[in-house]
């Protein structure tokens, strides 16, 4: 299997996990929010997502692992 790792990340980004095919779940700030502690696990393949009050967590931390350790969707094409 080849895949790209993007050697720049979005600027929001503060965690990447790769996916078997390719995709990334991304940890995230959520500044649209009234809490401003809370951040989001996004999966960028099937757009599955996991929210925290407290920070980076290691609960968001092993969401963000395990699910891109078993998420088959493919990204959604850029061009
Ligand atoms: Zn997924």
């Amino acid at each position: 299997m080849t895949s790209q790792i993007a050697t720049t990340w979005p600027t929001d980004v503060l965690l990447r996990f790769l996916t078997i095919v390719g995709a990334t779940v991304d940890v995230v700030p959520q500044p649209t929010t009234a809490l401003p502690d809370r951040h989001a696990a996004i999966c960028r393949g099937c757009e599955a997502s996991y929210f925290n009050h407290v920070g980076v967590s290691y609960d968001l931390k092993d969401w963000a692992q395990t699910h891109s350790g078993t998420c088959r969707a493919l990204p959604r094409p850029t061009a």
